[in-house]
């Protein structure tokens, strides 16, 4: 029999964090590119103090704990400032995705209850095409100061941020509660069915920042200037608003500007040490460092993840820039890391090249994150082998039940009882325990019974100078059933032909997955979160015939 251990029950708050970060790092900075168009700077104790003000500014306003408050907004000192208030007083925070056509967005804030939205000035346009038709939302606030308020709006009665936040006293305590309550809410961007909420905890959500500020995950120190390019609205800018009060590390927000150019002055004049993004925003930066002969000073480590980071772009960073990739995974069901790819000691003495290798590959589950994948009976794949499989995960940081129980019960259960996510991901996972994602199972190109992984496919194609964005989909064929077709758009002003991208798989790949056919087109979807739309495409070239048919 077990008997209680004898430590204090301190439960773990989201506030804990942000009273941490006042009482050790407090002259650390918040430096944020304003929509309003300037440079902003505060310290971890006006942080504070103004998340103190908000949370009686929020309580003023009829907010009460569990209520749901919503947010459109860029990342920015005002929206950490929401993070904290909101979550902090036992409200929950809704970041909600600006991305999203106007009736997504009625339908989330509408599913969620949202009771009030904060907004940045730029969504005015996307609030006023909706706000008549939520039917909870109460309260519109905007985040700007009395005198870049809207001389007029269609929205009846905005309220202004700064003028809640000097109305209100900055004394508040940080209410106690279960440690077990909900912080925050993100709904997922499924392409298929109704979006589904998944509701953070505060502790599933401190227990995910520990690890994320972990040496292997993204080690973040109160040494490092952290860039997160990966909005607040997408799954929390992935824990780097916590982990920053964590650590004690300076925070710099890009706001609205996300072009190679903003990017690269702010990560230069606020000697930014490490950013974190998916893959399509450094493409825009690269482009523009490389047609402006630039490099970074101070940047030495960059986190890509939300999709899978071709080889050719961490070779990119590397010898060009001598910017070392950390390749991660994740997912809104979550928190969002799972896995990060650092090496292990044998991989030390290695080149270069077997360096890449290993960088490729979306990395190592994280303590606290248990994976393993099954093939198509249910039963586990052992690690190290060929085949790819579908991932599944558990752990305090992963989803439980969607929010309102939508689509009943996600998770498998194993015949020891326990709870798996299956990820709709499809993965490898080596000897050493490093997983490679293989392919979303509904991309995946199943050809004669095998499948063929669509991301190892753009992956190569990538690695061609000419190409800039590539996407392999699964085309009808009559013998095979599936066989892959790459859908390419080039760089501006180079050349290629088809002959030559079918060529330049040769001995990169088995035989049999060389794309069949290929297609240029002049842009690839990209859909809220920056990923490719490949159902889109799917539909575009649903009658393709190949030429091998
Ligand atoms: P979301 O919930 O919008 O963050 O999307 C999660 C999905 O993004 C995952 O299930 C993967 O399909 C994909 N994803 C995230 N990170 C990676 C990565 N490093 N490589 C490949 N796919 C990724």
């Amino acid at each position: 029999m077990t008997i209680p251990g004898l430590m204090m029950q301190q439960p773990l708050l989201i506030s804990s964090l942000l009273v941490h970060a006042e009482r050790h790092h407090a002259e650390q900075e918040i430096v944020s590119r304003r929509v309003e168009g300037d440079i902003h700077r505060e310290t971890f104790r006006e942080l504070a103090a103004r998340s103190r003000r908000l949370a009686n500014a929020l309580a003023a306003l009829g907010v009460k704990q569990g209520d749901r408050v919503a947010t459109i907004a860029w990342n920015g000192y005002r929206h950490m400032e929401l993070y904290y208030a909101v979550s902090g007083s036992g409200a929950v925070l809704h970041t909600l995705n600006p991305r999203l056509h106007p009736d997504q967005v009625v339908y989330i804030a509408d599913h969620a209850e949202d009771s009030v939205l904060f907004f940045d000035l730029t969504f005015l346009p996307l609030v006023e095409a909706f706000a008549s038709r939520v039917k909870t939302i109460k309260k519109f606030v905007v985040m700007t100061d009395r005198a870049h308020m809207p001389k007029e709006s269609k929205v009846p009665g905005l309220l202004c941020y700064e003028e809640l936040i000097d109305a209100a006293s900055d004394a508040y305590v940080w209410p106690s509660f279960d440690e077990n309550a909900a912080s925050s809410l993100c709904y997922t961007s499924g392409t298929t069915g109704h979006p589904k909420g998944v509701l953070y905890s505060h502790r599933s959500t401190i227990l995910h920042t520990y690890a994320v500020a972990l040496p292997d995950t993204l080690n973040c120190s109160a040494r490092d200037a952290i860039l997160p390019v990966v909005p607040m609205f997408h799954v929390n800018a992935w824990g780097l608003p916590y982990a920053a009060c964590m650590v004690g590390a300076k925070l710099v927000f890009p706001g609205p500007a996300l072009d190679g150019k903003s990017l690269h002055e702010l990560l230069e004049s606020e000697k930014v040490t490490v950013s974190a993004g998916v893959p399509t925003v450094w493409q825009g930066l690269l482009a523009y460092m490389d047609a402006s002969k630039l490099k970074f000073s101070t940047m030495r480590r960059t986190v890509i993840g939300g999709s899978a980071c071709p080889p050719a772009m961490i070779r990119a960073f590397k010898e060009a820039y001598n910017v070392d990739v950390l390749h991660a995974w994740g997912m809104t069901e979550t928190s969002p890391l799972g896995t990060a790819c650092a090496f292990k000691p044998k991989h030390l003495g290695q080149s270069q090249e077997e360096h890449y290798a290993v960088m490729a590959k979306q990395g190592r589950g994280l303590y606290g994150i248990d994976m393993k994948i099954v093939g198509e009976d249910g039963a586990e794949l052992p690690w190290g082998g060929e085949k790819s499989g579908e991932l599944l995960v558990r752990g305090p940081w992963v989803v439980n039940r969607y929010f309102k129980d939508e689509g009943g019960n996600p998770l498998l259960t194993d015949a020891d009882g326990h709870g798996w996510f299956p990820t709709g991901d499809v993965a490898r996972i080596d000897t050493d325990g490093y997983m490679q994602i293989t392919d979303r199972s509904k991309d995946v190109i199943k050809s004669g019974g095998e499948w063929i992984g669509s991301i190892d496919l753009e992956n190569i194609a990538m690695a061609h100078p000419a190409v800039a964005m590539a996407a392999c989909i699964a085309a009808h064929h009559p013998k095979w059933d599936e066989r892959p077709l790459l859908v390419v758009v080039k760089k501006p002003g180079a050349e290629v032909t088809r002959d030559e991208l079918i060529a330049f798989f040769d001995g990169k790949i088995a035989k049999w997955w060389t794309p069949d056919d290929v297609v240029f087109v002049d842009a690839i979807q990209l859909g809220a979160t920056g990923k490719m739309l490949k159902n889109r495409l799917r539909d575009q070239f649903k009658d393709y015939k190949l030429p091998t048919a």
